[in-house]
């Protein structure tokens, strides 16, 4: 064997660049009133 290298060979997965956008913002961290979204807590993501 020639093999020098010890680590296997993962796949590389692609995954979905998506920073858990709140369903209910939206990502925008407020509330469709201007508000503090009751969801994410103005976080944006959820
Ligand atoms: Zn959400
Ligand atoms: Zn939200």
């Amino acid at each position: 064997m020639s093999e020098t290298s010890t680590d296997t060979d993962q796949p590389i997965l692609t995954p979905p660049i998506q920073h858990y956008q709140c369903c209910h913002c939206g990502s925008t961290g407020l509330d469709s009133i201007g508000d503090v979204c009751p969801h994410c807590e103005g976080l944006g993501f959820c």
